[in-house]
């Protein structure tokens, strides 16, 4: 049975191999009679599945032995907020708005710290990346955020910012959400990286933070201790219940990448599968994707029919081949195709396929 291709930009599509392998454990994993899910997380099954987890993921991202790597809860939007509480001190952050999922943090911020937009893409619509060399930093900024991957507007930094040679000694925090395990990450240029897991890694429900060591231990006063990094690395991200089954789920798929040959491999199949998509749809002009060519995302790939007025036809059509969720955003419109890792090639191909029919008969 070949399933329909998902294009959700998240909860997301996950490596069919890793469905197929949890629902083989479902009842009773590796004969301890137990699913996951009713594990203790203290006990010697759910540590082993923990420890395999986040060793595969350092191993598969190359994160240095001065990173900690926590599975958290709450989000990319609850790390709006711990990030702060984490990090400010209380004195001032500075933000890179490319779209909503910058805009949000650096307003979320302000209940926690002084905040400086020290660049902003607002005036092209979010379709540009303003350039690193023009954004206004602040001297003494405790930590500078940005966004690497904007899931609704479909802009990607290609290269994550050298804040160092800026002249700027702040840390970057990089919220990646949407493309983390996508590709490499050059880690002597962050200090923060965080992503919730539905993107691109396994169920919602788990964040994953990588935070360098240094960072630890300047929480404020009233940051909730379940938020505060450095007890969550001195717990083994176990100061609480951990989401035991999406930490579980994740692995599965970390141990799936690792089989499609790790990060640099199902990068270059990325980079061909957004190519795909993206010359069809610079060839037509019956479809348009408006973001500026030097930072659009291989992950989300917001696109618009010229006339709107099909909008729902075209998403019944592919509905009816068997191409799911390519509903734009709410306040964005038109469509997006999200072609996470799992996402095979087939199915970009039967995306432009059926665009390349519709636009034939309504052309
Ligand atoms: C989806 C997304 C979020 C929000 O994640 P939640 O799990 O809903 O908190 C934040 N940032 C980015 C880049 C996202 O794609």
């Amino acid at each position: 049975m070949s399933r329909p291709f998902n294009f959700s930009a998240g909860p997301a599509v996950l490596p069919e191999e890793v469905l197929e392998r949890a629902a083989a454990d479902m009842l009773d994993w590796h004969g301890s009679g137990m699913s996951v899910m009713e594990m203790s997380h203290r006990g010697k099954e759910f540590v082993s599945i923990y420890e395999a987890a986040e060793a595969d993921v350092r191993e598969l991202l190359a994160v240095p032995e001065g990173f900690k790597i926590l599975f958290m809860q709450g989000g990319g939007i609850a790390e709006n907020a711990i990030v702060p509480l984490n990090l400010s001190r209380g004195e001032r952050a500075d933000f890179v708005v490319t779209g909503v999922w910058s805009e949000r943090p650096q307003k979320e911020a302000r209940k926690y710290c002084d905040v400086n937009v020290a660049a902003s893409n607002a005036d092209t619509g979010h379709t540009t990346l303003p350039d690193a060399g023009s954004w206004k930093l602040s001297p003494n900024a405790r930590y500078v955020h940005v966004c690497s991957n904007e899931t609704v507007h479909g802009i990607e930094m290609h290269e994550l910012p050298d804040l160092k040679a800026l002249g700027c000694d702040a840390p970057l925090v990089a919220d990646i959400s949407s493309h983390m395990l996508s590709r490499p990450v050059d880690w002597s240029r962050v200090g923060l990286a965080f992503g919730g897991a539905q993107k691109n890694v396994g169920p919602a429900g788990v964040t994953l933070v990588f935070v360098r060591q240094d960072l630890l231990g300047h929480a404020m006063a009233h940051c909730p201790s379940a938020f505060d990094y450095k007890i969550v690395a001195d717990n083994q991200s176990m100061y609480n219940t951990p989401p035991t089954y999406g930490i579980y789920i994740a692995g599965l798929t970390f141990q799936w990448l690792k089989a499609q040959g790790g990060v640099a491999a199902i990068e270059q199949r990325n980079i061909a599968k957004a190519k795909m998509l993206y010359d069809f749809i610079d060839s037509s002009d019956f479809y348009v994707n408006r973001v500026a060519t030097n930072c659009r995302s291989r992950m989300n790939i917001p696109f618009f029919l010229a006339d709107e007025s099909r909008n729902d036809a075209f998403l019944a059509q592919a509905k009816a081949r068997g191409l799911l969720q390519l509903k734009g955003y709410k306040t964005l419109g038109g469509m997006r195709a999200s072609l996470y890792n799992a996402m095979p090639l087939a199915g970009v191909e039967a995306l432009v396929s059926h665009m390349r029919e519709f636009e034939k008969e309504h052309a």
